[in-house]
């Protein structure tokens, strides 16, 4: 039976890959925050399901200490790390903490691998945020990084230290450059949920507005439980290499809202209002990804289309507010 020890568990990407591995027979292990331990009701919501069959291990990617002792107990064969914050506005807020979780947090975990289980194959949870605004479209493993933020910044030196770790110490390690995945489980600030719920408050009487900041902004979005399947692909091939993982369509803010109230008989125009303050200091305009090499080499497509990708969000949200579902 194969061990795999994620980071991020608790998270939209991180319940996902783990029941994924699960199903395909893995023993999973977390690598979860002490207070998620304490607080279990909350901070491990999206994992109900299957939390008996995981292993939890408590601990800290912001202490180097914590991250080796699990990486050393635990001896997994592939390790994902998923673990970040993963916020874009918030990481001009506070773009120390986020730098310092996010570039440092890899490091550990790179340098507990190469220390104390060289034998495990590592995927870096890399971003489509590196590309910033691109000088090419679509996006693919060649573009020039230019990131637009403090959170694009720390996955580019991710990425360049994991690919440092694969060729100086020969670590199985690889990145998946993954554009903008969505689902039921996103958090609620990306704009895609925040959307999906107010779409379902409004029809539901309980809010009348939703605050957006730019509605232009071009995504390439697929679905959470698609783009996982490509994170495991990835440490099944002979060599590690890095990947684009992408749908090849993009689609603006402003279609998103129209696909969701409309959805559900409502007209976006009526219930969104812009705000200049949710603007970011600085954009990434537009996005779209070419996954020719995950689709060659892996095999790996998306299944989802992106209609219902938005319906099916909505849809979740008129049931948590019905009742008719828990939290996912
Ligand atoms: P998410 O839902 O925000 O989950 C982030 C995870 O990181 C949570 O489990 C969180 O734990 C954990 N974490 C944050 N700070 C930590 C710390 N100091 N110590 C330990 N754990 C910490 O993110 P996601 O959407 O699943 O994304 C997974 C990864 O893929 C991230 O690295 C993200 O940057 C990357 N990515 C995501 C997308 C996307 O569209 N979703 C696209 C490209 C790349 P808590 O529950 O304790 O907060
Ligand atoms: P990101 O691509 O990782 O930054 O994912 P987000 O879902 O946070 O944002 C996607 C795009 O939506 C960005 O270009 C934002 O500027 C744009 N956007 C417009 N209004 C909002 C908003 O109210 N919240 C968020 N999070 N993004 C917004």
């Amino acid at each position: 039976m194969k061990r795999a020890l994620i980071t991020g568990i608790t998270g939209q990407d991180g319940s996902y890959l783990a029941e994924y591995l699960l199903d395909l027979g893995y023993e999973v292990h977390g690598l979860v925050r002490h207070v998620a331990l304490q607080d279990g009701r909350d901070r491990l919501q999206r994992l109900t399901p299957i939390l008996p069959r995981l292993r939890l291990h408590s601990g800290s990617l912001e202490n180097a200490a914590s991250v080796f002792h699990v990486v050393q107990r635990v001896q997994p064969d592939e390790l994902y790390h998923l673990g970040a914050q993963t916020f874009v506005p918030y990481s001009f807020e506070d773009a120390f903490s986020t730098l310092q979780t996010n570039i440092n947090g890899t490091h550990f975990v790179l340098e507990a691998v190469k220390q104390a289980a060289p034998h495990c194959r590592i995927y870096f949870a890399s971003s489509s945020e590196m590309f910033g605004n691109a000088d090419e479209q679509p996006q693919r493993e060649t573009t020039r990084f230019h990131p637009r933020s403090p959170y694009g910044i720390a996955k580019v030196a991710g990425f360049h230290l994991t690919r440092n770790y694969r060729e100086a110490y020969q670590l199985f390690a690889c990145s998946g450059i993954m554009f903008n995945h969505e689902s039921p489980r996103r958090g609620f600030e990306f704009v895609t949920r925040k959307i999906t719920q107010h779409a379902a408050r409004i029809k539901r009487g309980l809010a009348k507005e939703l605050p957006l900041g730019n509605l232009d902004a071009q995504r390439d979005w697929g679905f959470a439980r698609d783009y996982v399947r490509a994170m495991h692909a990835m440490l099944q091939q002979s060599t590690p290499q890095d990947y684009v993982v992408a749908t090849g369509e993009t689609h603006s803010v402003r279609e998103f809202c129209e696909l969701a109230f409309g959805h559900v008989g409502l007209n976006w125009k009526d219930h969104v209002v812009t705000k200049p303050e949710l603007h970011r200091p600085a954009e990434v305009f537009t996005l779209i990804g070419d996954a020719t090499r995950a689709r060659q080499e892996l095999g790996w497509s998306p299944l989802m289309p992106f209609r219902e990708l938005v319906e099916s969000m909505v849809d979740h949200d008129l049931a948590l507010i019905d009742g008719l579902k828990p939290t996912p």
